[in-house]
């Protein structure tokens, strides 16, 4: 993490030489700049872009976006971009510097030990975001796919659809318009359980012709043990990830992502 800031703490003990009664007097006080030093510090995500199967061309633009938006936000960003980098950066060592966790058309089964150690991250509090082929992403693994709250199962040739927010309240959503028009490749996903995902976009008709209504999610937020989990199926083409409509989303994906709600929001939130 970056700390490159000053500490308001170090300075109160660089400054003064503490007395006896004077020192227990100070203690809360300086125990609370040091909190407040932890808070400052920059928070971190780490963006995974490998793959072990189909390797999308929008890549290399989805992770200038992401890094922009980062340094936008004030946020460091680190990149794992193949599997020897995911293997030594998914760990539990390294986990436990970051805020979130970021799998950006990633494809394939990548090493296991990863998958385990991620996992159980984000179960016990970590964060994690999802973009589009994370869902074609270790299909080997049930807990990933629980985690993620979907997997991958085809889709059509790439198409011109509206885009329905479904929640214009979360943070990832509120900057967009009620619909938008896209031309993408948009998935079809399998093992989707609805009741429990608080889902942001979706499309009300099937991405082909004839076109029947129907309910397609496209992006939801959801819950994994303590943990947070977001995903969204959008992301794989070049100028989707250079549309404004689509970098605002990802904008309020990693503002979500470093920022998990307070104990009192929480304790709103189960109260209603
Ligand atoms: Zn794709």
């Amino acid at each position: 993490m970056g700390t490159s800031y000053e500490c308001s703490a170090h300075k109160l003990h660089a400054g003064k030489r503490l007395a006896g009664p004077r020192r227990v007097r100070l203690l809360p006080y300086l125990m609370l700049a040091l909190l407040s030093c932890h808070m400052s510090a920059r928070p971190h995500i780490l963006i995974v872009t490998a793959t072990l199967g189909y390797r999308h061309e929008s890549i290399p633009t989805a992770e200038q976006v992401l890094g922009h938006i980062a340094e936008e936000q004030g946020i460091d960003v680190s990149f794992a971009r193949n599997e020897e980098e995911v293997r030594s950066r998914l760990t539990p060592s390294e986990l436990a510097n970051v805020n979130a966790v970021f799998f950006v058309n990633t494809t394939g089964e990548l090493p296991t030990t990863a998958a385990d150690a991620l996992i159980t991250w984000v179960r016990a509090g970590g964060t994690f975001v999802g973009v589009h082929s994370a869902s074609d992403t270790w299909h080997a693994v049930p807990a990933y796919i629980e985690m993620l709250g979907g997997e991958f199962i085809g889709h059509p040739p790439e198409t011109t659809a509206t885009i329905v927010v479904d929640d214009p309240m979360h943070t990832a959503t509120r900057a967009l318009p009620s619909t938008h028009v896209l031309y993408e490749e948009f998935y079809y996903l399998g093992s989707v359980d609805l009741p429990r995902l608080r889902t942001l976009l979706s499309l009300r008709t099937r991405p082909e012709p004839p076109g029947d209504a129907g309910y397609f999610p496209l992006a939801w937020e959801k819950a994994f043990g303590n943990g947070r989990v977001l995903y969204t199926a959008l992301g794989h083409r070049e100028d989707v990830w250079s549309s404004p409509w689509f970098r605002a989303h990802m904008s309020g994906a990693v503002e979500w992502a470093v920022h998990p709600p307070s104990a009192r929001a929480k304790r709103r939130a189960v109260r209603h």
